[in-house]
């Protein structure tokens, strides 16, 4: 089975790889020269395309924010006239206007390469056929895998979103082996299945994506739906979907380093972290010709993992585990509640409802975490509920290397939320 769509590219030795990293910044740095925001950005940093003799001469590059592709709205970031842009797309923004990205031809195609290389890589190909069951509008997530999966010569049903007993008739009828969703639809396509009394027995590969999913979630999927779980993560800002994807290991993701120069900062000082260190995720893309960026703020946390993988194709990313807007700085350790709720989901004597609480005691941070105990798991002793407690503190402590104080509490005591959770209280800033 053909598992490489472009081998060469997919396992470049390091230094072949840095050299041509190298010389396809400089061409980006080029590029943005004829973005008026990036010749603005580069003279108040006094910073020049010229200064750039290795990679780590990118650090002295101020960072692209979200705020300003906002800000220049709709193409004040192309770097090419209108004539060469030959699509748009949007990402939907929550408040205020869109982001437009726009595409070359070029562009298009590099994109559908890229996402073939992520198929490929699953073993995925001529013999499957697709059911690409996302929004084909504006999203980029629809088109995106749509010409990728063409490319790899899949058999693809556009079948986008809604009427889901259909979408379940054509995987049946189209003897469709993998569908490409989000995982929230997923799970809903699984109950509406069941409630049909379909078994989906073609089905082989679920690739998911467009919003985090846990690994607890992976497994329901894999067994409600017969499939072997894919994480795809994407971007619109960098093509779309598919910006890093897991490979057959499925232990954290790959990212194109020939296509995206990847560095992971601190968000709150902007310094560069090193490998194992978790962080957020800022990528330039190394092959956009309409909308180069430079140093893109994902606002997505995650970190580069240190060990290589099997499969060949170099270093990984860990799956997204939040927002870099919702980071802690407890005792000059870095926390991310995403990271709390991870541990909490592991201990079974537990619920999922937790509270944390930071305070600022003799002028120390302490970090108070308020859960719920699950009586099925709880026999009502109170030596239990001490053995429960020490628990909770040591898996809080291996994971984040921080001392913490575990109250636990009665099922059903804490807040539930509607929207967004607010499961961090920080009155450190308080008299
Ligand atoms: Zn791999």
């Amino acid at each position: 089975m053909r598992m490489f769509w472009d081998k060469k590219m997919e396992t470049l030795n390091p230094a072949d790889l840095h050299a041509l990293q190298l010389k396809r910044l400089k061409k980006t740095l080029h590029s943005v020269e004829s973005v008026e925001f990036y010749r603005k950005q580069f003279d108040n940093a006094g910073v020049a395309v010229s200064d750039v003799k290795t990679l780590d001469d990118l650090q002295k590059f101020p960072f692209t924010k979200k705020q300003d592709l906002r800000d220049g709205y709709p193409f004040g970031f192309f770097a090419v006239p209108m004539r060469k842009i030959v699509r748009i797309h949007t990402t939907s923004g929550t408040t205020g206007k869109p982001t437009v990205v726009g595409y070359t031809r070029k562009d298009l195609d590099t994109w559908a390469n890229l996402i073939a290389r992520n198929m490929t890589m699953i073993g995925i190909g001529q013999d499957d056929v697709f059911q690409n069951m996302v929004n084909y509008g504006m999203f980029t997530g629809g088109l995106g895998f749509h010409y990728g999966a063409e490319k790899i010569g899949m058999t693809v049903i556009p079948s986008a979103t809604g009427n889901t007993r259909r979408q379940i008739e054509m995987i049946r009828d189209f003897g469709v082996t993998t569908i490409h969703c989000t995982p929230s639809y997923a799970m809903h396509l699984s109950e509406v299945a069941e409630e049909m009394g379909e078994t989906l027995e073609s089905l082989k590969t679920g690739i998911f994506g467009a919003e985090p999913w846990s690994d607890n979630m992976r497994h329901t999927l894999e067994n409600r739906l017969g499939v072997t779980a894919y994480d795809s993560y994407g971007i619109s800002e960098l093509f779309g979907p598919g910006v890093a994807f897991e490979c057959p290991e499925r232990d954290g993701l790959h990212i194109w380093h020939d296509s995206y120069l990847v560095e992971i900062i601190n968000p709150k000082t902007g310094e560069r972290l090193s490998d194992g260190e978790r962080g957020e995720l800022v990528v330039t893309p190394l092959v956009k010709e309409a909308m180069p960026l430079i140093r893109y703020r994902t606002g997505d946390v995650t970190m580069l993992m240190e060990d290589g993988c099997l499969c060949g194709r170099g270093k990984k990313l860990t799956r997204i585990s939040g927002r870099s807007d919702d980071m802690l700085i407890i005792r000059g350790i870095n926390v991310f509640p995403s990271q709390i709720e991870h541990v909490l989901l592991r201990i079974p004597e537990v619920g999922n409802q937790f509270m944390v609480y930071i305070d600022k005691i003799n002028h120390l941070d302490e970090m108070t975490v308020e859960v719920e105990i699950n009586r099925s798991h709880f026999s009502g002793e109170l030596a239990d509920l001490a053995r429960i407690q020490k628990k909770v503190v040591k898996e809080l402590h291996d994971t984040l290397e921080l001392r913490t104080t575990v109250k636990l509490v009665e099922p059903g005591s804490l807040p539930r939320f509607e929207g967004k959770a607010k499961r961090v209280i920080d009155r450190r800033g308080d008299i």
